[in-house]
């Protein structure tokens, strides 16, 4: 039995207490952080906060050795969907920022960077992973290898994209502070990040496919809100964003979910069907600097 880290909660400062203990039978690696790792329920130990329920992994504080080691070929394997997904993001940001400077933190390959760029942005983003930001450079992607700490503090920008990375980081409210701090004064920010208490989240439980390594912060929809509050946000608008998958992708996922001897393998025609679907479990916010702060 690991012993129990305590640390009290990364958005409002109370205690945590333990809800789940570390499930991660084959040990820890940089494949358990791959975005395409399917290893739903592994996670370290989840500790819920008794004030504002936020969930948080208190064992794991040191995640960003990880990302630089990552390499994830099945990611470029998913740019089509992953294309649809970025277009159709970007083309809500821009209901509040048609142009611009844009920054995409955490870019992975590129994706969203390149669908900006086709937009007409002046786009370009930062990520961790050597591996997923040299794919990006291989594509001329204007995409630094870092964090947000790498790019010189005088860099602001008209619009950031924060795309299922704050679940991610070590201080989710010490980044959105960060993302504020580079804003114009009239420049907006799209955060999207899972909710735990959505029907999936609560019906699935540690089994829901959020649940896994790599998510060290799980929100809802007032974590959030406080979360933004506390680092001078303030929430423009706020809705639930649908996903693309191809079809083997839920094919093998949901297969997932049944036991091994009731598995059926894809089929070939499911790589080429791309599904739009929103499973109402991720949240989207659109953000804007507070005008108190
Ligand atoms: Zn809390």
């Amino acid at each position: 039995m690991e012993e129990e880290i305590a640390e009290n909660c990364r958005i409002c400062d109370e205690p945590t207490n333990l809800k789940w203990p570390t499930y991660i039978p084959d040990g820890l690696d940089s494949d358990c952080f791959a975005i395409t790792n399917a290893s739903y329920g592994q996670t370290s130990a989840i500790f819920e906060c008794g004030s504002c329920g936020f969930r948080q992994c208190n064992n794991l504080t040191e995640v960003l050795s990880f990302y630089e080691e990552l390499e994830d070929p099945g990611y470029e394997k998913g740019r089509k969907e992953r294309s649809l997904q970025a277009a159709a993001n970007l083309r809500h940001l821009a209901k509040f920022k048609p142009g611009g400077r844009l920054l995409d933190i955490g870019s992975g390959i590129g994706i969203l960077v390149e669908e900006a760029l086709k937009m007409g942005y002046e786009a370009s983003g930062v990520e961790p992973s050597k591996w997923l930001q040299k794919q990006a450079g291989n594509r001329n992607l204007p995409v630094i290898w870092g964090t947000l700490d790498d790019i010189p503090g005088t860099e602001i920008y008209d619009a950031i994209a924060l795309i299922d990375v704050l679940e991610h980081v070590l201080k989710p409210v010490d980044l959105l502070a960060q993302i504020r701090n580079r804003l114009t004064p009239d420049g907006i920010a799209m955060i999207v990040t899972p909710d735990y208490k959505s029907l999936f989240g609560r019906v699935l439980g540690r089994k829901w496919w959020h649940y896994r390594v790599a998510h060290i912060g799980y929100f809802d929809k007032k974590t959030l809100r406080m979360a933004c509050d506390k680092a001078g946000l303030e929430i423009v608008d706020q809705k639930r964003p649908g996903w693309h998958f191809t079809a083997e992708y839920l094919w093998v996922r949901i297969m997932l979910y049944f036991p091994k001897w009731l598995r059926i393998p894809s089929f070939a025609w499911m790589t080429r069907k791309v599904i739009p679907i929103n499973l109402h479990d991720s949240l989207m916010v659109v953000v804007k600097r507070s005008e108190d702060q």
